[in-house]
């Protein structure tokens, strides 16, 4: 049985030959079929995995293989694929057949990963949810009535229920380190420019980046190490060395400073989550840290900056999408303009056109200054509160969402109340800084509570050490939901 085991475990049992990348491939497909309820897949070609797991058993049998190579991996169906359907999420690209591969496709591919398949996300990634997808929401492993958080649920979903090793995702306010948590599983939202978005949807330019949601830490290295780096066909992506991630896993942790901000333990967070985050600092202590309070003045108006530059930049991007060039177009209209209309009419869901709405409108003439370039001020304050935090700390903790996962259906008709569970994750993409979410225990109903690290820039070797060691004396990222065993 394979399907918990731990990258370095699946790499090691194919270099020894226990399994081949064949078996270990058809085992993870099996999955993905029996727990098709799960909904976690938008694409899964089978005859495509298996020919690259012919290609890797056979590099692995000529000794030219790598830690990835043999592995399957799943891949939000945001990163455009070669020759497969890349859907977003939206019947607006729900016949769009990508002719390249976005460049963490292709690293993937050059590691020699299998792709498992694309899955299941909200709608060109906005939710929280994964109800605002096209093909349907996704269910939590933990609780099939409960969602599995959102924007990546799929992705979530897929590894907390054993239907792949390690999925890809991308966070703009929140989309990994959120399911991440509401599925127990660990998420990794590197630092903005770390690794390339090139021929990844956009959705929020400024803020995208792409990630990994694996079991542990030490798997997020292993991804890490194959996700990032300098890539010239983007221009935000920042020219810095690639340390080798694994390597300071282990150190120790004595003398660390952990800051917590009072602000992330306020009205609204659900008391169990609150005691589970402490039990965790708890734990951190025993392990040598120093914890002391910082201040995030402005950190509480990061939602609604966020829900003023997200959409703004969203209005802007989506504008591509207009029935000519690629994805759907109404089939019957009078002339161009009402070629538009419909297309984008038909094309989008309810959720994407609201942020479409709200950005056109920051951004119109007579706005920008009342709310686009008030917005860009606040971000820039929201980036200083962190600075000036750590300059007194190594790593920000706290909770990765206020509640645990929620019933499917039950925000739905409440945005507002949607939009607020990303109050604890959104600040960090303000900021460009990178972000985790460990499983830190359970609530009373047994749905999964996340810890978020943050760290500072280009600092991920060390925000990988500090989830590691706590993994290390834990096991709530080896609980498995009942089941999938
Ligand atoms: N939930 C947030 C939103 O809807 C964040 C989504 C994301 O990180 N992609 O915009």
């Amino acid at each position: 049985m394979f399907h918990y085991k731990s990258l370095a475990e699946l790499s090691s049992a194919l270099h020894a030959k226990q399994v081949s990348s064949i078996e270990l491939t058809e085992a993870f497909l099996g999955r993905i079929e029996r727990f098709k309820q799960l909904n976690a897949f938008i694409t899964v070609d089978r005859e495509r995995a298996l020919a690259q797991a012919r290609v890797a058993d056979k590099r692995i049998s000529e000794g030219k293989a790598g830690p990835l190579t043999g592995i399957p991996v799943a891949h939000k169906d945001i990163f455009c694929t070669d020759g497969m359907l890349t859907t977003c999420a939206s019947k607006i690209l729900s016949n769009f057949v990508a002719p390249y591969d976005a460049t963490i496709i292709a690293r993937f591919k050059e590691a020699g990963a299998v792709i498992l398949g694309k899955t299941n996300m909200d709608e060109f990634a906005m939710g929280s949810s994964n109800e605002n997808s096209y093909f349907g929401p996704v269910k939590n492993p933990w609780d099939q009535a409960a969602v599995p958080g959102g924007s990546s649920g799929g992705s979530a979903a897929a590894v907390a229920g054993g239907l792949a090793p390690a999925a890809t995702g991308t966070d703009t306010g929140g989309s990994i380190r959120q399911p991440a948590a509401f599925c127990g599983i660990t998420g990794l939202k590197p630092s903005y420019g770390r690794v390339s978005r090139y021929g990844m949807v956009a959705f929020a330019s400024s803020l995208d980046q792409g990630g990994t949601l694996v079991r542990c830490a030490e798997d997020a290295a292993c991804i890490l190490n194959v996700m990032a780096g300098f890539d010239r066909r983007d221009s935000t992506s920042v020219d810095l060395p690639v340390p080798d991630y694994t390597q300071t896993l282990g150190h120790d942790l004595k003398g660390l400073r952990v800051g917590l901000p009072k602000e992330f333990f306020g009205e609204g967070l659900n008391t169990e989550v609150g005691q589970a985050i402490e039990q965790a600092i708890a734990e951190y202590k025993k392990l040598g840290v120093e914890v002391i309070d910082v201040d995030m003045p402005n950190c509480n108006l990061a939602v609604p900056c966020y829900y003023v530059l997200a959409p703004a930049e969203a209005s802007s991007n989506l504008a591509r999408y207009d029935g000519v060039r690629y994805g759907y177009r109404a089939s019957a209209y009078t002339d161009l303009l009402d070629m538009y209309k419909k297309t984008r009419s038909q094309g989008f869901g309810a959720e994407v056109k609201r942020r479409i709405l709200i950005g056109t409108y920051a951004l119109s003439a007579g706005y920008y200054d009342a709310y686009y370039l008030k917005a860009l001020k606040l971000r820039r304050l929201i980036a200083e509160d962190f600075k000036r935090a750590f300059e007194r700390c190594d790593v920000i903790a706290g909770p990765t969402a206020p509640t645990t996962a929620f019933r499917l259906g039950a925000k739905v008709d409440d945005p507002v109340a949607m939009y607020l569970n990303d109050i604890y994750t959104i600040p960090v993409n303000l900021a460009g800084l990178p972000g985790m979410s460990i499983p830190a225990g359970f609530d009373g109903t047994g749905h999964p509570i996340g810890l978020q690290l943050i760290g500072q820039y280009f600092k991920e070797p060390r925000l990988l050490n500090v989830a590691h060691r706590y993994q290390q004396v834990t096991d709530w990222h080896n609980k498995i939901p009942k089941g999938f065993e």
